[in-house]
């Protein structure tokens, strides 16, 4: 069976599953060039064990979108004061998003401030909010996972090659997450 063939057939699968979790693709969720992904399976990409991509480069309150590339409902848990600095709040997740898939697959954008255009939502790569550092965050970034059963996953940014470093900007594909 060629590659081709193979593919088709993977698409069949996964259309005829009811329950199965797919791929969509993810891009970066601040339209500024200055966007950079900071961390990745690291901190800063050499300290301890991440398993996520930290996204920032940019200032405090520059706005942010929704990420996943189609129509998805984000979920807002709201109720921490906006920082630029870190917080204690929601568990150190600061404001956040999630996006809940099949199997036990999210995906969740941290450290939201929030604005007017926070509020649980479905959209595709609308504004949620700006970028801030609600929870602990040190500097101004979005965290964004993809978990299953709550375990954070790499594949969704190391398949398509996703390094620290990398642009992060709105045009940018950044991963292909699980949900
Ligand atoms: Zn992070």
């Amino acid at each position: 069976m060629n590659v081709r063939k193979m593919l088709h057939v993977a698409a069949v699968l996964a259309v005829c599953g009811s329950s199965a979790a797919s791929a969509v693709t993810a891009v970066g969720p601040i339209c500024n060039s200055a966007a950079k992904v900071l961390s990745t399976t690291y901190y800063s990409c050499t300290g301890s064990t991440h398993t996520a991509l930290d996204i920032g480069g940019v200032a405090c309150g520059d706005p942010l979108y929704a990420p996943l590339v189609g129509v998805y409902t984000y979920k807002l848990y709201g109720g921490c004061a906006n920082t630029c600095s870190g917080s204690s709040c929601n568990g150190g997740a600061g404001n956040y998003f999630v996006v809940s898939g099949a199997n036990g697959w999210d995906f969740r954008l941290l450290h939201i401030n929030t604005d007017a255009n926070s509020t649980t939502k479905t959209c595709d790569r609308c504004l949620l909010g700006k970028v801030g550092a609600t929870g602990s965050a040190t500097t101004p970034h979005v965290h964004l996972d993809n978990r299953q059963y709550g375990t954070r996953k790499t594949a969704w940014y190391t398949s398509v090659g996703t390094t620290c470093g990398s642009s992060a900007s709105c045009g940018t594909t950044i991963g292909q997450p699980t949900l």
